[in-house]
């Protein structure tokens, strides 16, 4: 598989196939303690407003899972990534819109879960989002752990970087929508062939199934060239044209320390609609907001 030869993705082990991928994930976690298909390692719990994409201004539950298959240079959640270290705690918002937290063990299991789901469910909300790092590394669990969700009334929303189809087959059938990131070679280092193979095999399992909403999002950053954009705008066509494509001006955290012009955002539009039929720019709003 082409991606195997990229200079730049770590834990290359996730690679390769589907079980080795969660072995090699997994592996280093289950060595240092007990992690089994019902208990999942969690940085982050809250209930929020969806700030990005189709469901924006949405009422959801967060769940923020741990590890990442990928270093984008725009990567706003760096605590999930392994650099920072196996995380002990995983945050939970006490208050929605508070920033006051408690902390709790980072493994948590299933039942746990719904325990700290069902306490902000005093308030409607529209759907659970998982989010990450990459939730897709969590598959096993989530297969498990999904039907409890739609059983509790909630809609499932997976938040993925779009690298791990197969990981994706075993949960589709639970999941209600899917945003999936289109991961620019400037911001990954991940060579175009692959970015595109692994996207294209992607959106193609994700669509398999017609009731799961799947769309892309793109975050745009100064480095994005219209190349790589164009790449995206006719994958996408390819798989199917009446898909929704979220360009994303880039937020500047990290090494990204630059926002996109106006006039890129919507050269970038321009484009991208000459192709395909629903393409929206939405930055992050909730970063607006102050909220999480
Ligand atoms: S895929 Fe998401 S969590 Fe992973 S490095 Fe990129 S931005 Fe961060």
């Amino acid at each position: 598989m082409n991606l195997i030869r990229v200079k730049r993705v770590h834990c290359l082990s996730l690679l390769a196939c589907e079980g080795t991928r969660e072995r090699g994930d997994l592996g280093e976690i289950r060595s240092r303690g007990t992690v089994s298909t019902n208990q999942i390692r969690l940085v982050e719990i809250f209930s929020s407003i969806q700030g990005e994409g189709v469901l924006v201004g949405r009422r959801q539950i967060f769940v923020r899972t741990y590890g990442c298959n990928l270093r984008c240079t725009y990567c706003d959640s760096p605590e999930t990534l392994k650099e920072s270290g196996i995380p002990r705690q995983c945050r939970v918002e006490t208050v929605p819109g508070s920033w006051t937290f408690e902390g709790r063990e980072s493994l948590t299991s299933q039942d746990d879960l719904n325990a700290i789901i069902r306490g902000y469910l005093t308030e409607p909300h529209h759907s659970l989002s998982i989010t990450g790092g990459e939730p897709l590394l969590h598959a096993r669990f989530l297969r498990e752990w999904l039907p409890d969700v739609k059983a509790m009334g909630l809609k499932t929303f997976l938040e993925t970087n779009g690298f791990l189809s197969r990981h994706l087959e075993g949960i589709l059938d639970s999941l209600d929508y899917i945003s999936m990131d289109w991961k620019a070679p400037t911001a990954t280092g991940i060579s175009p062939e692959a970015t595109l193979e692994a996207h294209r095999e992607f959106l193609m399992t994700a669509t398999r199934r017609g009731n799961t909403e799947v769309y892309v999002k793109m975050v745009v950053t100064p480095s994005t060239s219209e190349a790589e954009l164009l790449t995206a705008v006719e994958t996408i066509r390819a798989v199917k044209d009446s898909m929704t494509l979220i360009l994303q001006p880039v937020t500047p955290f990290g090494t990204e320390t630059k926002g996109v012009t106006p006039q890129k955002m919507i050269r970038f539009h321009a484009l991208a609609s000459h192709l395909l039929q629903d393409v929206r720019v939405i930055p992050q709003t909730h970063k607006m907001m102050q909220l999480l």
